[in-house]
């Protein structure tokens, strides 16, 4: 059976859930993972934020401004009177649950709970349009299946058997409708994947169930060679291998969760990236298979923070580098880039909660500085060392640009270059003229 998941843009009014049911609807049994409506997240986020602030009067203007916004979308997603006023019916508990948080303390939990308000809607709203236009759909409650554990990790043997499970209360449906993004964790409270994470729904689904294929439909024909929010004339990349997949998600390719591609890449099963509006398109399909001997894209990942250890002795010191790494991992940062020299150590880091701890203790190895407003570049590719000059090219392309760090070799698939986050967009266009043109 195969997975697809729809995200925010793919469901973000009555005409596009419309053209959904149209693509899916097809006579092949399939688990279909929705985002919640675009800008329906944001505006949750916007909400707790008023509550966070005891601002319920705030809160309750965003509450009803978004809830009139779904009755719109009833009027045109329905035709007839029943089905219109079984959602409206659903759509009004779900926001006398979100008014009902200006009476509570407002913490971290109260927030998830709300943040996981759009996935329930917009899989119930499309259960029942698909209903109404006579399809055999059941709804899969992902709070009963999907699962994180005490360090935030997906529970794969926890979501495979109750996935399992689910389906079998409702055995031989045509089409499983599922909330992509929401998760309960550890402690049985409600949660989720972070932001975009129905990316990663979708592909955890696909790991539980061994499906042959998963889908990631969205608003654009693929991966492209470059970010098309920063470049112009960007390119759908036709077949990438895993690796560089998650090398790109990783490094800032928006159009995938950073770590959807991991379970899908364990269990061999292809993904796909389709676009909703334009159907046919061969879009981008991941797999083992490589493109021998090609520089496949580009990405930015944004946020970066750079921290340079200079001990006079590094290199005779042995140990050195695993006591820079135990203070990285006591104050649970993970490092994301680093190169050596015979004086020291430079790594990044995008998670700066825990920063000035780490740096006190560093002092005590060496001299410490710190740069900030940086931006990782990764070039990916078929880059093994013996393809000659493939990184002189990436190289080249940033003649003009201040490089802080360069990485390469860490696998056969990436060359990265830290640079500072005012030259992103200079970078990502150069690195087109040289790299795609
Ligand atoms: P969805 O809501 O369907 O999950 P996202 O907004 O998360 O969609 O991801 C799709 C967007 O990712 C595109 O509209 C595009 O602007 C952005 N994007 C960034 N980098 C790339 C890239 N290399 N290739 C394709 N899209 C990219
Ligand atoms: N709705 C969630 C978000 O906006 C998850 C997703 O769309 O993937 O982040
Ligand atoms: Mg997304």
């Amino acid at each position: 059976m195969k997975v697809l998941k729809f995200g925010g843009t793919s469901v973000g009014s009555a005409a596009r859930m419309k053209d959904v049911a149209k693509l899916i609807c097809d006579g092949e049994q399939k688990i279909v993972v929705l985002s919640a409506m675009s800008g329906t997240t944001n505006s949750l986020v916007e909400i707790s934020d008023y509550f966070y602030k005891n601002n319920s009067a705030g809160a309750l203007e965003r509450i009803n401004a978004l809830e009139q916004k779904y009755f719109d979308v009833i009027e045109d997603l329905y035709s007839t009177e029943k089905y219109k006023n079984e959602s409206k019916a659903i759509i009004k508990t779900h926001f006398e649950y979100l008014r009902s948080f200006s009476k509570s303390v407002f913490t971290l939990f109260e927030e998830k709970a709300i943040l996981a308000q759009g996935e329930l809607l917009s899989t119930n709203m499309f259960h029942l349009y698909l209903l109404e236009k006579g399809e055999d759909s059941a709804l899969l409650p992902a709070l009963d299946y999907m699962r994180i554990d005490k360090n935030s990790e997906p529970d794969t043997a926890f979501i495979a058997e109750n996935l399992e499970k689910q389906l079998s209360l409702q055995a031989d449906k045509m089409i499983y409708i599922t909330q992509g993004y929401i998760c309960r964790n550890f402690y049985g409270e409600i949660d989720n994947l972070q932001r975009g994470g129905s990316d990663y729904s979708a592909s955890l689904i696909g790991a539980a169930i061994k499906s042959e294929e998963i889908q990631i439909w969205t608003d654009i024909d693929g991966m492209h060679n470059n970010d098309p929010r920063f470049v112009e004339g960007t390119k759908p990349v036709p077949y990438l291998h895993f690796e560089e997949a998650a090398e790109l998600a990783y490094f800032g390719a928006k159009i995938l969760h950073p770590t959807c591609i991991l379970p899908a890449k364990l269990n061999n099963i292809p993904v796909r990236l389709l676009n909703t509006m334009e159907p046919k398109a061969h879009g981008t399909l991941i797999s083992m298979r490589s493109q021998k001997g090609t520089i496949q894209a580009v990405a930015a990942k944004d946020n970066i923070t750079a921290i340079k250890i200079k001990s006079g002795r590094m290199l005779l010191a042995h140990g050195f580098l695993r006591k820079v790494f135990e203070i990285f991992e006591s104050y649970q940062t993970s490092i994301d880039m680093i190169t050596t020299s015979e004086v020291g150590v430079s790594v990044t880091i995008d998670n700066t909660k825990r920063l000035d701890e780490i740096v006190n203790n560093l002092k005590k190895l060496g001299t410490v500085s710190v740069d900030t407003d940086m931006i990782i570049i990764c070039v990916v590719g078929d880059l093994p060392n013996e393809n000659v000059g493939f990184q002189a090219k990436a190289v080249t392309a940033l003649k003009d640009i201040p490089v802080r760090m360069i990485s390469y070799g860490g696998s056969n698939y990436n060359v990265s270059f830290l640079i500072n986050a005012e030259d992103k967009k200079r970078a990502l266009e150069a690195l087109s003229r040289e790299l795609f043109n």
